[in-house]
C-alpha cells in the first residue's frame, strides 16, 4: 500500500533539516538548494502529496509513464524528465515537460529543439553529463561537453539552465560515498570551466539522491532529486 500524505509531510519536513544542515555545514546559505521529488514507479497520489506540500515540480525518468500518470494528478505542477530519453520520444517530452534533465547528445538536443519550435515554446534542459565515467550510466563524456554547450546554446528553441550527473555506486558505502565526492566534485569544476569559457552561468547543477544529496550539497548541487527518502522503495506503477 501507498504511504499516506502525513508520513510524506513528515519525510519531507525531515529531509528540507537535513537539506539544511548539509547547507550549513558547507558555508551555503539554506535557500540555495532546491529538492525535486522523484515520483517515479509511484501512483499518481505521489505528485498530488508533493504539490499539497508546496511542491511546485516533481521528477520521472520514463515518458511513457508520466504521460500515464499526468491525467491523475489535478494539482499544478511543473514535471522534469530525469530519465534517458529515446530519440522517437522527444516530441511527447518537449510536449508533456516543463524541463528535460537527461539531454546528453547532439541529436538529442536537436530533436528536442525542433520539437519545442513547433509547439511555439523554449524548452529548458540541463545537459547530463556521465561525470563519475560510470559505464552502467547514460549522459555524455565529460570531454564531450563543450560541444555538447555550443550545441545546445545554438538552438533557439532550448534554453541551458545547466548540467546534471548522477554519481556510479561503488561495491562498498564507503567506496560509493568516494565515487559519490569525486563525481559531484567533477560535475562542479567542469560546469565553473564550461560557465566562464562559454559566457552562460549554468546556474542550475542538479546533482544528489537519497543516499548521497549531502554529499552533492557540499560539493555544490543547486537541485537534488529524492524519491526514496520521501516515497519509500519502489513499486511498479501502474500495477503489472
Ligand atoms: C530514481 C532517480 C532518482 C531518485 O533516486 P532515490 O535514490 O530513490 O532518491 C534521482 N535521479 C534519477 C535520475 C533517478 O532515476
Amino acid at each position: 500500500m501507498f504511504i499516506d500524505y502525513e508520513t510524506f509531510r513528515q519525510r519531507a519536513d525531515r529531509l528540507r533539516q537535513l537539506m539544511r544542515q548539509a547547507c550549513l555545514a558547507a558555508g551555503r546559505p539554506p535557500g540555495e538548494v532546491s529538492l525535486l521529488p522523484v515520483t517515479k514507479t509511484h501512483p499518481p497520489a505521489a505528485a498530488e502529496y508533493a504539490a499539497r506540500a508546496g511542491f511546485t515540480a516533481v521528477g520521472e525518468n520514463r515518458v511513457q509513464e508520466a504521460v500515464e500518470k499526468q491525467p491523475g494528478v489535478s494539482l499544478p505542477l511543473r514535471w522534469e524528465l530525469i530519465g534517458h530519453l529515446q530519440s522517437n520520444k522527444t516530441r511527447t517530452a518537449a510536449t508533456r515537460f516543463d524541463r528535460v534533465q537527461s539531454a546528453d547528445s547532439g541529436k538529442l538536443l536537436r530533436q528536442l529543439d525542433r520539437a519545442a519550435g513547433e509547439l511555439g515554446r523554449r524548452l529548458p534542459v540541463l545537459l547530463q553529463i556521465n561525470a563519475g565515467q560510470d559505464p552502467a550510466k547514460f549522459g555524455a563524456d565529460p570531454a564531450e561537453a563543450p560541444r555538447l554547450l555550443d550545441t545546445a546554446l545554438a538552438c533557439p528553441g532550448l534554453q541551458v539552465d545547466g548540467l546534471m550527473t548522477i554519481a556510479p555506486l561503488g561495491a562498498t558505502p564507503d567506496e560509493t560515498a568516494e565515487h559519490a565526492r569525486r563525481t559531484f566534485a567533477a560535475l562542479r569544476l567542469l560546469r565553473d570551466d564550461l560557465a566562464g569559457r562559454h559566457g552562460t552561468p549554468l546556474a542550475e547543477l542538479s546533482m544528489g539522491m537519497s543516499g548521497d544529496f549531502a554529499l552533492a550539497i557540499a560539493a555544490g548541487s543547486t537541485l537534488i532529486r529524492v524519491g526514496t527518502a520521501l516515497y519509500g522503495p519502489r513499486d511498479p506503477w501502474p500495477a503489472a
